[in-house]
């Protein structure tokens, strides 16, 4: 945990440097990670990774990683706000956020990087010599997550889905770390906790931070490739609720608090789980229609979502049915699908972990 000196593996992370960052300081600074790569564009230059950071000096660190896939927009926008708008001297610690983690897939509005079409979250913990997909997974898990004492990696369904607005839990990957989990899910509160299992995505921020034995959390924010604005309201708050948890920033709503709050009192997340099964997994190509709602409880057996036949005019669409009782907690977006495409997850509710 954090120290007066800072957290415990900030020394660890000492050898990578963020440019125009000291993170001794206190205030708030503005710099950039730089990946180095020559081709036509960046030749003769680097690609940013903009990092803030925000700091009152001693209590505990905390690393909010959005942009990681370049079409994910909710959490992008939040830390855009939160570096804009916290006093730094408000904190009680620090706020390291990184807004557009796949830089080069932000601005091509891409799930993986136009560069070298690397998907940073299958990346870590990465090659400070490698590719440049590579060298940003490296950045952020050798120069950032060690400073940290809890890392938030902020995602959203992207082009290709919609999810219900969901904390993204991965089991483990020990009992204290997983009950610090189940905490913060309730703290920060969001429509939906979604447990998945352990290693879910190998490469991935959330193992890079279960194997450092990291309070790591991710989040799944709605998607389809644009914002909606009651997901990003639900997931300002929360967000916010999750950082006063940590104790880095007063609660908001209250007097000490520089960060607005749009529903004061938010209903208790709801448990579910993706398990084996909750995939609907279409073996046609053609046109998806789907038969159910982002959220809507649906029973095995249900139809979910039919396939329409492009060329084949006689030919009645293939319907595909739900395989467990749950929520419909993923949609695709896109409406042209091939065989292997899923059309949907039902995600069964689980009980509330006990702790
Ligand atoms: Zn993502």
């Amino acid at each position: 945990m954090a120290t007066a000196d800072g957290p415990a593996g900030a020394s660890a992370a000492a050898g990578v440097s963020v440019a125009g960052i000291d993170f001794s300081r206190t205030g708030r600074q503005l710099g950039y990670g730089q990946v180095v790569h020559s081709d036509n564009v960046y030749d003769g230059s680097v690609i940013p990774v903009p990092v803030a950071v925000l700091s009152s000096g001693a209590g505990p660190t905390v690393l909010l990683v959005a942009g990681t896939h370049g079409d994910e927009y909710e959490g992008q926008i939040l830390l855009h706000e939160l570096i804009r708008s916290v006093d730094p001297h408000r904190l009680t610690g620090t706020l390291i956020m990184v807004p557009s983690a796949n830089y080069a897939a932000v601005l091509a509005g891409s799930r993986v990087s136009p560069v070298d079409q690397g998907n940073l979250n299958r990346s870590y913990p990465g090659d400070a010599c490698g590719a440049p997909t590579g060298q940003v997974a490296h950045l952020i898990s050798r120069g950032l997550l060690p400073r940290a004492d809890v890392v938030v990696d902020l995602h959203s369904g992207g082009t290709n889905s919609i999810y219900v607005p969901s904390m993204f839990l991965y089991r483990g990957p020990d009992e204290a770390l997983w009950a610090q989990k189940v905490a913060a899910a309730r703290s920060m509160a969001l429509p939906y906790t979604m447990v998945v299992p352990p290693r879910l995505e190998p490469g991935s921020l959330s193992t890079a931070g279960d194997d450092a034995g990291i309070l790591t959390l991710s989040t799944e924010l709605g998607g389809g490739g644009t914002v909606d604005r009651g997901v990003l309201a639900r997931a300002r708050d929360g967000l916010a609720a999750l950082l006063a948890s940590t104790g880095v920033m007063p609660l908001a709503g209250t007097d000490e608090s520089c960060v607005p709050v749009s529903a004061p009192v938010r209903p208790e997340t709801v448990w579910i789980e993706l398990v084996d099964g909750s995939a609907v997994t279409t073996t046609a190509g053609g046109l998806f229609e789907p038969l159910v709602d982002l959220g809507q409880r649906v029973l095995a057996g249900d139809e979910v979502g039919r396939v329409h036949f492009v060329d084949e005019l006689e030919r009645q669409p293939k319907v595909f049915h739900a395989s467990v009782d749950g929520v419909v907690a993923i949609i695709r977006r896109p409406t042209l699908v091939r065989p292997g495409c899923h059309l949907a997850q039902v995600a069964p509710l689980c009980a509330e972990p006990e702790l």
